[in-house]
């Protein structure tokens, strides 16, 4: 019986404007791209870093990789250059929204009586994000590595998460985009896992994973298992 679910934050709850940011870059460089264009080389180079640079996504230190790897991605690796400095121009603002199926999924789980939980790596605007999109009030748990003193995947921060709630891993679900990090971490503490990732398994098909879900909206169909 599943009694609580716990969820990743970045892709999971809350997508980002990356997309949109690299795509006026391209367009003030001359290069027209197509938004899903550009979402699918961003998916691309997210699971690429995901599965080859483990704890880099999303950190200083690996951006200009991992920018590079998405030009190679939009088959325009020659531009690399140009795009690195329109990017350090543009002084990118990136904002966090949730899914417009966000708040759906969290309330119906609530009415059916399961409690809901956040599990990010994620630095100290992880609170403000969540504040900003409503979406604190609908956690009943939150645990955060920038608080915690430890990232996933290691297992202390799913066990510490279970701890602060008062529940088994067996009661509970997490969901996350992030193999390496979600599947592989929430599984060694003993917890169930779903995997979010786009129709397919485009970028993961290295994975003999089975439970690939589209999106949260998925989740409520594995609450009867
Ligand atoms: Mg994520």
């Amino acid at each position: 019986m599943i009694r609580y679910i716990w969820f990743d934050l970045g892709l999971t709850l809350v997508g980002n404007n990356h997309a949109a940011i690299y795509q006026k870059v391209l367009a003030d460089l001359g290069v027209k791209k197509e938004i899903n264009e550009v979402e699918c080389a961003y998916h691309l180079a997210n699971k690429y870093f995901m599965r080859e640079h483990p704890g880099c996504l999303g950190k200083k230190e690996g951006v200009r990789g991992y920018l590079e790897k998405l030009m190679e991605y939009l088959q325009l690796g020659r531009e690399t250059q140009r795009f690195l400095i329109g990017m350090e121009q543009e002084n990118p603002s990136v904002c966090w929204r949730k899914f417009p199926f966000t708040d759906g999924v969290l309330n119906r789980l609530h009415q059916r009586g399961i409690k809901t939980g956040l599990i990010s790596n994620w630095d100290h605007s992880c609170r403000r994000v969540l504040e900003e999109n409503g979406l604190l009030s609908l956690m009943d748990t939150v645990v955060i590595s920038s608080e915690a003193g430890c990232e996933k995947p290691d297992r202390r921060i799913f066990e510490r998460a279970l701890l602060l709630a008062g529940v088994e891993p067996s009661e509970c679900l997490y969901v996350g985009d992030n193999y390496y990090d979600d599947a592989v971490g929430a599984s060694a503490a003993g917890m169930r896992t779903l995997l979010i990732n786009p129709p397919g398994r485009l970028g993961i098909e290295e994975l003999k994973f089975p439970d690939v879900i589209e999106s949260i909206q998925d989740v409520e169909r594995y609450t009867y298992d």
